[in-house]
C-alpha cells in the first residue's frame, strides 16, 4: 500500500490528508505543536472558560469550501452559527457600513451606493458555485465557467482604490474598504480588490460563519475524518531535516516555501530553492484577545449585533494605513478587526464576561506593542471600552511565528499576496503544488487558492500527487 506523510496539521495539511486517505494511501500526519490545528486552534484563556480563537475566527471561504462540504463536516461534529449582522464598519461621525448576508439587505442599506453593490455581487452570488470551483484552484487553468468567471474577475483585477472611487457615501467605500483590507496589501495595487470580492461573494452566499466551540472544532472534525480513513496524527514532532520522515512515498508540505527550501536543501531542484529561498512574507499581525465585562460598547449600535467589526474609519484612512505597515512603518491608527463571535456562540462567555478577539495589521516583524493603538481604535468607536476589560492576552509578530513558523514575521498569510504570488503562488509554474522532488508537494496557504480555514490548497495539491500516483 502506498504510503504518504503530511508535515503540519493546519486545515490544508489535514485536507491534504484526507483526500489522500480517502484514495486508500495510508497516511500520517506529523504535526510540531502538542496540539492539531494550525491556524485553526483555539482555547480557554485569560477567564476559566472563556474560549478564544488563536487565529482563524470567522469563515465565510471556509462554509463554501468545495473540500469541507465534500466531508459534510457536520458528521464529525463542526455546526456553523451566524451573528445577526456578518460585518459592520462604524465611522466617527457615528454612521456605520452594515454587511448583511442578503446583497438586497445590505444595498438596501447603503442608500445610493446600494445599485453599485447589487451590481457587484447579485451575479457571482447567484453563480458563487461555478465561480468558486474555478477561484479555489490554480487561477492560470481555462475557466470550468468562463462568463461567470468574467463577471467575477473583471472587477477583481482592479485596485481597491479604483472600485472604492465608484462609491458615492462614505459607509459603502469604508465597507468594502475594510473587507479588501484583508489582502494586507496596498490597496492601490492591480488585484488588490480581488481578495475582498472573493470574501464579501463567498460571504454573501454562505454568511461570516463561526464554528460553534470555537474553531478548533473545525480542525477536530477534520482529524475525525481523517481517522475514519485510517489516517494518523502525531503530534510534538517537529521535521527538521528528511531525516525526520517515516520512509513514505508521498510527502505533502503544510509549510512556509522558505522552511521547505531549508528542510529540503540541495535536495530542490535549483530553481525551486531560489524561487522558495526569495519567497516574499507580507506585513504582520499583533493580536490583543479581551475578555470584556457586557461587551463592547459601540456608538454605532449596528455594531453590537455584528460577528466582525473592522475599524480604520474612512477608506483613505484605511488604504494609508495599508500603504504604510506595507512600507514597513507602524501607522498611530492600524486597520483593526474585531472578532465578536459570541454573538453567534453564546456557550464561549461566562455569565456577562465576553471573549473578543482583535488584532491589528503591523509592519513585517514589527517589534513593538500595538496594544495600545488597538485600545485607542477600540475606544474611538465605543467609548469606555477600557473600563470593561477585565483581562487581557497579547500575541506579538515574533510570538505568532513562533507558535507557527509559517507565520514569518508575523505575516498570518503565508506570504505576501502580491500579483506574482497571487497568481501563481511561490513560483512562477503551472503546477504550484510541485516542489521538484518526486513525491513531494507543497500545500500551505502559500499556494493557490491562499490563506484561510477552507483546506483547499491541501485538497488541490493532494489531488496533484494522486494524479501523478496513477
Ligand atoms: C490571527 C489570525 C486570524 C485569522 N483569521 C482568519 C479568519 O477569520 N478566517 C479564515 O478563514 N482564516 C483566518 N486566518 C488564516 C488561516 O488561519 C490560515 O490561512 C490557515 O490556517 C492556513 O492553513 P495551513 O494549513 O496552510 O497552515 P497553518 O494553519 O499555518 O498550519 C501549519 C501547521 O504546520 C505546523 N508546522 C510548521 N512547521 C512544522 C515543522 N517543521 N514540522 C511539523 N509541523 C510544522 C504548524 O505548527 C501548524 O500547525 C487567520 C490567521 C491568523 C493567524
Amino acid at each position: 500500500m502506498t504510503t504518504a506523510t503530511v508535515v503540519g496539521s493546519g486545515p490544508n495539511g489535514l485536507a491534504a490528508a484526507i483526500t489522500l486517505a480517502r484514495a486508500g494511501l495510508t497516511v500520517t500526519v506529523l504535526e510540531a505543536a502538542d496540539t492539531i490545528g494550525g491556524g485553526t486552534r483555539s482555547s480557554e484563556a485569560i477567564v476559566p472558560g472563556l474560549l478564544h480563537d488563536h487565529c482563524s475566527a470567522i469563515h465565510p471561504m471556509a462554509v463554501g469550501s468545495p473540500f469541507l462540504r465534500g466531508i459534510d463536516p457536520g458528521r464529525y461534529g463542526l455546526r456553523w452559527a451566524h451573528a445577526e449582522l456578518d460585518c459592520v464598519h462604524p465611522l466617527d461621525d457615528g454612521s456605520a457600513g452594515v454587511l448583511h448576508r442578503s446583497v438586497a439587505a445590505t444595498a438596501d442599506g447603503l442608500g445610493a451606493d446600494g445599485g453599485l453593490w447589487r451590481r457587484l455581487f447579485e451575479g457571482p452570488v447567484a453563480g458563487y458555485e461555478q465561480t468558486g470551483a474555478d477561484i479555489m484552484r490554480p487561477l492560470l487553468r481555462i475557466p470550468r465557467h468562463p462568463v461567470r468567471l468574467a463577471r467575477f474577475g473583471i472587477p477583481a483585477t482592479a485596485p481597491a482604490t479604483w472600485l472604492a472611487a465608484a462609491f458615492r457615501g462614505e459607509p459603502g467605500r469604508a465597507l468594502f474598504g475594510g473587507v479588501a483590507a484583508h489582502a494586507f496589501h496596498p490597496l492601490n495595487r492591480p488585484l488588490s480588490a480581488s481578495i475582498g470580492l472573493g470574501i464579501l461573494t463567498a460571504g454573501h452566499r454562505y454568511g461570516w460563519a463561526v464554528a460553534e466551540g470555537g474553531s478548533q472544532r473545525i480542525a477536530d472534525a477534520m482529524a475525525a475524518a481523517l481517522g475514519e480513513h485510517g489516517g494518523k496524527i502525531e503530534t510534538g514532532v517537529r521535521v527538521d531535516s528528511l531525516a525526520d520522515l517515516p520512509p513514505s512515498e508521498i510527502v505533502v508540505w503544510d509549510l512556509a516555501p522558505t522552511a521547505v527550501a531549508r528542510i529540503l536543501g540541495d535536495r530542490l531542484p535549483a530553481r525551486v530553492a531560489r524561487a522558495y529561498r526569495r519567497f516574499r512574507y507580507g506585513p504582520g499581525a499583533f493580536k490583543v484577545d479581551f475578555a470584556v465585562q457586557g461587551g463592547v460598547p459601540w456608538t454605532a449600535a449596528a455594531a453590537r449585533r455584528a460577528g466582525t467589526v473592522h475599524l480604520g474609519g474612512t477608506f483613505a484612512e484605511i488604504a494609508a494605513g495599508e500603504r504604510d505597515i506595507h512600507a514597513g512603518r507602524m501607522p498611530e491608527r492600524p486597520f483593526v478587526l474585531v472578532g465578536q463571535q459570541y454573538l453567534a456562540d453564546p456557550a464561549r462567555s461566562v455569565g456577562d464576561v465576553h471573549p473578543v478577539w482583535t488584532y491589528a495589521h503591523v509592519p513585517h516583524g514589527y517589534t513593538g506593542d500595538a496594544t495600545g493603538a488597538i485600545i485607542a481604535q477600540l475606544e474611538r468607536f465605543a467609548p469606555g471600552f477600557r473600563e470593561r476589560v477585565v483581562g487581557m492576552s497579547t500575541c506579538s509578530t515574533a510570538e505568532f511565528a513562533t507558535g507557527n513558523p509559517n507565520y514569518v514575521g508575523g505575516n498570518i498569510m503565508t506570504g505576501a499576496k502580491d500579483i506574482p504570488q497571487l497568481v501563481f503562488g511561490p513560483r512562477k509554474t503551472l503546477q504550484p503544488y510541485d516542489i521538484g522532488v518526486p513525491g513531494h508537494y507543497l500545500c500551505s496557504a502559500a499556494t493557490p487558492p491562499g490563506p484561510g480555514a477552507h483546506g483547499m490548497c491541501g485538497a488541490n495539491a493532494a489531488e496533484r500527487a494522486l494524479r501523478r500516483l496513477r
